[in-house]
C-alpha cells in the first residue's frame, strides 16, 4: 500500500517515511501542500498523512482540492496539540477525512488506522489527453473552473453561437482567475459560429411540431408558434426550393419545403417534436449563397482579436480559403500568437479535408453538424480519417459533441458514451470536448473528473500502431534526437528544453508514452501546448544557463508530482550553439533522479 505524507519539517518527514516503511508501507513524501497536492493528483496512493499546518497553501484549501480530484482518497489529518475545537469541527465536515491525530501522535493507533484502510482504484486525472471544456452559466465561475481544472480542463472553449460580448468577457475573466489560482496554463478557445442557421425565439421557449401538420418560415421575427416562427438568418428563406428537407435541432426535427418565398416558406412537418428558441438549422440539400465568414463572426474576432485568447475556431468551413482569410485578419492586427481552428462540419470540408488541415493550426471534428450535414452512419469513418491524417500533417486535433451528453442531467456517463470517449482515444485524438455538459450541465466537475477517469483507462493500455513507427522512420532523419527519445522506452518523464515552442508539437506526435514537460517563458506557447497530447508546460522566465534550467526544471516537474525518486528522465534539446561555441544538432541525456 502506498501512502503519501505531506509534512513541512523535514525530521518528521523522514522519521513518519522511517517507521511508515518499516510497518511495510511504500512512502513518497512532500513538503508543503501545493506540492503535495500535485503530488497527490498522481493519483497512485491509497492514503494521505497531512499536517494541517502548511505555511504555503491553506490546508483546507489543500482537502478541498483532494475532494475535487479524488473524493475517495482518504486523508489522516495531523493537528497541533492545541488545535482548537473549530478545526476539528471544520475537519470532520469532509467526507474523505479518516481520522484525526493530534500531536504528538501514538504511532501503534496510526498504524491501526491504516491497516483498516482499503486499497483504492483510481481515477486518476494523470492523463496525456486533453480536455476541451465549453463554458456557460453552470460553469463560468473561477470556483467552479478551478475545481473543473483540478479534474483535468484545459481548454476553455467560449462557444459565439451563444451570450454576448458581456458575458463571454466575465467567462474569460473567469477562467484567467481560475487558471492563475491553481497555477495550470489554460488555453481560450474562441468558437465563431460561422454561417450557423438558428430559430428564432420562440413562445415559452420552446413549442410542440406535430408531424403532417404544415407551417411557416419567416423572414419577419416574430414569437414562435406551432403555425410560424422565424429565424435568426432570413437571407436562407430566397435559397430553399420546393421539396428541400429542413432539419432542426441537429436534425431531431424534419421540416420539408411545400411553397418557395424570400420572405416566406411553407413547409410540412415530417418529423415532430419539441422546438425551442435558437436551435440550429440545417439545409443538407440546398445550395446557399451565405458567405462562409458572416458579418457577426468579423465583429466577433474583433472581440478575440482585443482578448486573451490562445484559438480561433471558424464553423462551417468549406475550404483552406476560409482559414487563410482568417488568418490574414489576425496577422493583419498583428495578432501572431492567435492559432486557428478549422471546425470539419460540412460535406465540402470532408471533401476538402488535406487542404483545410494543412491551412489550419488545429482540427475540431465538429460531430454535431457534420452528423446532419451528412448521414450519421459515416461521422465514425469520417472521425477515424481526420485523426489520422491529423497525426500524419503534426495538427492537433480536437473530437467534439455529444461525447458524455447524458451527463448534462445524469450522474453517470451510459456506456456507449464511454466506449465513444474512449475509440477517440485510442484512434489518437489530442483532445475531446465537452459542450452542453460543461456549459449548462447539472455537474460540470463530475463530468470532467468521468472523462478524465476514461482517457486514463484507455491509455494505461495504448500501444503505439505499427504505422506510427513507418512514420517516425521517416522522420528520424531530419530530427534524430526527438525520434530517439520516442523510440526511448525506459523515460518517465521526458524534459523538452523549447524555448520557442518549435519543437513540442513534433515530440507530441511521435511519443505519447512518456509525459513531456515543455519547459518555456512563453505563456503564449505554454497555453497554446496545453491542447497537444502528452504536453505539460512548465513556465520559466528566467534566463538561466543549461544546467540551471535543467535543474530547476527538474524541480518544478518533481514539486509538480511528473517525476518520482529512481526514475529515468530524457532531457532533450533541439539546435542551439554552446556556450564553448560548438553548433549542436540537438541532444538527448537520460539522467536518474536521486532520492531526497
Ligand atoms: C458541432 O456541431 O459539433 C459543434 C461543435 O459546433 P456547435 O457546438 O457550434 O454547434
Amino acid at each position: 500500500m502506498r501512502i503519501l505524507v505531506l509534512e513541512e519539517s523535514k525530521s518528521t518527514r523522514n522519521l513518519l517515511r522511517t517507521r511508515l516503511e518499516r510497518a511495510g508501507y511504500t512512502v513518497d513524501t512532500a513538503d508543503n501542500g501545493h506540492q503535495g497536492f500535485q503530488r497527490a493528483t498522481a493519483n497512485v496512493y491509497d492514503v494521505i498523512l497531512s499536517n494541517i499546518a502548511m505555511p504555503h497553501w491553506d490546508g483546507f484549501k489543500f482537502i478541498e482540492a483532494i475532494q475535487v480530484v479524488a473524493p475517495h482518497l482518504p486523508i489522516m489529518v495531523i493537528v497541533p496539540a492545541s488545535g482548537d475545537h473549530a478545526v476539528r469541527a471544520r475537519l470532520h465536515q469532509y467526507p474523505s477525512v479518516l481520522g484525526i491525530l493530534a500531536e504528538p501522535f501514538d504511532f501503534d493507533a496510526l498504524l491501526k488506522r491504516l491497516a483498516a484502510v482499503p486499497r483504492q482504484t483510481h481515477a486518476s486525472v494523470n492523463k496525456k489527453a486533453k480536455i476541451v471544456c465549453t463554458i456557460g452559466p453552470s460553469s463560468n465561475t473561477p470556483e467552479i473552473l478551478g475545481k473543473m481544472i483540478l479534474a483535468g480542463m484545459d481548454v476553455a472553449r467560449l462557444n459565439f453561437s451563444h451570450g454576448s460580448h458581456a458575458t463571454h468577457e466575465a467567462a474569460l475573466a473567469a477562467v484567467r482567475e481560475a487558471e492563475k489560482a491553481w497555477e495550470k496554463p489554460i488555453a481560450v478557445l474562441q468558437d465563431l459560429c460561422g454561417p450557423k442557421i438558428r430559430t428564432g425565439p420562440m413562445q415559452g421557449g420552446a413549442v410542440q411540431l406535430s408531424a403532417g401538420k404544415v407551417l411557416a418560415i419567416q423572414a419577419d421575427p416574430v414569437e414562435g408558434t406551432a403555425q410560424r416562427f422565424s429565424t435568426i438568418t432570413p437571407e436562407i428563406l430566397a435559397d430553399l426550393l420546393t421539396g428541400d428537407p429542413v432539419l432542426l435541432d441537429d436534425g431531431l426535427l424534419e421540416l420539408r419545403v411545400l411553397r418557395e418565398g424570400a420572405r416566406e416558406v411553407l413547409c410540412e412537418v415530417v418529423v415532430g417534436g419539441i422546438l425551442k428558441s435558437g436551435k440550429g438549422i440545417n439545409l443538407p440539400q440546398t445550395d446557399l449563397s451565405l458567405p462562409g465568414i458572416t458579418a457577426k463572426d468579423w465583429q466577433d474576432l474583433d472581440w478575440g482579436l482585443n482578448h486573451s485568447v490562445d484559438y480561433l475556431a471558424l464553423s462551417f468551413v468549406r475550404s483552406a480559403e476560409d482559414i487563410r482569410r482568417i488568418k490574414q485578419a489576425v496577422a493583419a492586427a498583428g495578432k501572431r500568437h492567435l492559432k486557428v481552428v478549422a471546425k470539419i462540419e460540412k460535406p465540402e470540408a470532408v471533401r476538402n479535408i488535406r487542404e483545410i488541415v494543412e491551412a489550419a493550426d488545429a482540427v475540431m471534428i465538429a460531430r454535431g453538424d457534420m452528423g446532419v450535414e451528412l448521414p450519421a452512419a459515416r461521422v465514425p469513418r469520417i472521425q477515424e480519417r481526420i485523426i489520422q491524417l491529423c497525426w500524419e500533417l503534426n495538427t492537433p486535433v480536437i473530437t467534439a459533441t455529444q461525447m458524455l451528453d447524458s451527463m448534462t442531467v445524469n450522474a453517470r456517463p451510459t456506456r456507449a458514451e464511454v466506449t465513444d470517449v474512449s475509440m477517440a482515444i485510442k484512434e489518437g485524438t489530442d483532445a475531446v470536448m465537452l459542450s452542453q455538459e460543461t456549459a449548462t450541465g447539472a455537474d460540470p466537475v463530475n463530468v470532467v473528473r468521468t472523462m478524465a477517469s476514461i482517457i486514463c483507462e484507455e491509455e494505461r493500455h495504448a500501444r503505439p500502431s505499427a504505422e506510427h513507427f513507418r512514420e517516425l522512420e521517416k522522420d528520424a532523419a531530419v530530427y534524430p534526437a526527438l525520434s530517439a527519445v520516442a523510440q526511448f522506452g525506459a523515460a518517465s518523464a521526458i524534459l523538452l528544453l523549447d524555448p520557442d515552442g518549435t519543437l513540442y508539437p513534433l515530440l507530441s506526435k511521435w511519443n505519447r508514452k512518456a509525459p513531456i514537460l515543455l519547459v518555456t517563458g512563453s505563456l503564449h506557447v505554454a497555453r497554446h501546448a496545453s491542447l497537444y497530447h502528452s504536453i505539460f508546460p512548465l513556465i520559466i522566465k528566467d534566463k538561466l544557463d543549461r544546467a540551471d534550467m535543467v535543474l530547476r526544471s527538474l524541480t518544478m516537474a518533481r514539486e509538480g508530482g511528473y517525476i518520482h525518486a529512481d526514475e529515468s528522465i530524457a532531457v532533450v534539446e533541439g539546435p542551439r550553439i554552446t556556450r564553448r561555441g560548438i553548433r549542436q544538432m540537438a541532444s538527448v541525456q537520460v539522467i536518474r533522479m536521486e532520492r531526497e
